[in-house]
């Protein structure tokens, strides 16, 4: 029994000099304070985020916490830490932020600036922007570029006839690590960081940007189901939206702009692409020479009209999961027949001429069709 007292009183001597030490140990480092800061911008509104983070010791601690703008106070907090306590506080924007945390008798004064490595959210009605601060200091004019590619978007609802993610907001964010290219489209469109300063300057000279109107154009093939070739699908539908929009893309170093009625129009540059794999006249690969592809395509849709392609588009989407062809050919076979219906012309031996796949089926079903009159309800 003695040396069980002897035991419980050496325990209880340790405890005490363990915390001792720890109270001590604390009261030196006192209360520590990090702030993170970010941005956000709308059409309607901008405001700085501060995130304060305070790790104090256990014990609570009577903090106050004062935010000036110069030498203005304008907000004033007071809060008790227990080990760490995270508060957030909005604001406006601020010429000269300056956090003030007191505590017992110790006062800290933080200078709240956002750095190059802050992240800034930029909000539009459909897209949203997420970018490092450095590179969106960059921009003359980031809400007109949201604005644009909200533009953008809607014009790619209307010609397809649906949006992707169920019409959630898609995110462009930018990303140290290589996604796999210059950009990589989905919800998030990640953005490789190092290429991010020049494609700004490029906006900032009014281009509407063809890499990331392109990523919004793959996300526009929802499902993928008339998809054969992506990269055609995606450039395809984005001449209608710079079409529409009398947008202003830099390709290959040359100025398209639909602003200027003499401005250049991208069927040059498919048709250059075309001559350069010498398939001007007939494809030697229909399926991946995709701009050579795209080429046809704006030969007929000069020919139609977008209108049969936006009824295509949603024919496909009428489409039970297991009437979408699964092959390539069967892909393009079921798009041509589509656009021959809703154009009420036959265009399979132009198709045939240039290469394309097109069966004996799909001609003889494009005659019934419109010897019949059917041009507007195809099964
Ligand atoms: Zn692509």
């Amino acid at each position: 029994m003695r040396h069980g007292y002897l035991a419980l009183a050496a325990l209880f001597i340790a405890i005490m000099g363990v915390y001792l030490a720890y109270s001590w140990l604390v009261k030196g480092e006192g209360i520590q304070v990090k702030v993170e800061g970010s941005y956000y911008l709308s059409y309607s509104e901008e405001y700085v985020k501060l995130k304060v983070i305070l790790r104090g010791p256990r014990r609570g601690i009577r903090v106050s916490l004062k935010l000036f703008d110069g030498s203005v106070l304008l907000k004033e907090k007071e809060l008790t830490v227990c080990g760490v306590g995270v508060l957030f506080l909005k604001l406006p924007p601020l010429k000269r932020p300056r956090l003030v945390v007191a505590w017992d008798d110790k006062v800290e004064t933080i200078n709240v600036r956002l750095g190059g490595g802050a992240l800034v959210r930029v909000e539009g009605k459909h897209i949203v922007l997420m970018l490092r601060k450095r590179n969106f200091d960059l921009f003359e004019d980031p809400l007109g570029w949201l604005r644009k590619l909200d533009m953008a978007y809607e014009a790619y609802a209307e010609l397809v006839g649906a949006v992707p993610y169920n019409g959630a907001k898609i995110a462009i964010v930018e990303v140290k690590e290589y996604p796999g290219g210059w950009a990589v489209a989905g919800n998030p469109i990640k953005w490789y960081s190092p290429y991010i300063p020049d494609a700004i300057k490029q906006i900032n000279e009014g281009d509407w940007l063809f890499g990331i109107l392109h990523e919004i154009s793959h996300d526009f093939d929802l499902d993928g189901r008339w998809v054969w070739n992506p990269e055609f699908s995606a450039n395809f539908k984005m001449v209608y939206v710079v079409e529409k929009l009398r947008a202003k893309v830099k390709v290959g170093g040359l100025w398209y702009d639909y602003s200027d009625p003499r401005g250049r129009r991208l069927e040059e540059y498919y048709a250059i692409m075309a001559a350069k794999t010498g398939e001007e006249k007939r494809l030697r690969d229909w399926l991946n020479h995709n701009d050579a592809a795209t080429d046809k395509f704006l030969r007929v849709k000069n020919l139609i009209g977008w209108e049969p392609f936006k009824k295509t588009y949603r024919a496909w989407l009428n489409l039970s999961w297991n009437e979408v062809p699964k092959t390539p050919e069967g892909k393009l076979n079921l798009f041509v027949y589509y656009l021959c219906i809703f154009s009420g012309k036959d265009l399979t031996d132009l198709f045939i001429e240039w290469g394309f796949p097109i069966t004996e089926e799909t001609v003889a079903k494009v005659r019934e069709a419109l010897s019949s009159g059917c041009s507007s309800a195809p099964k």
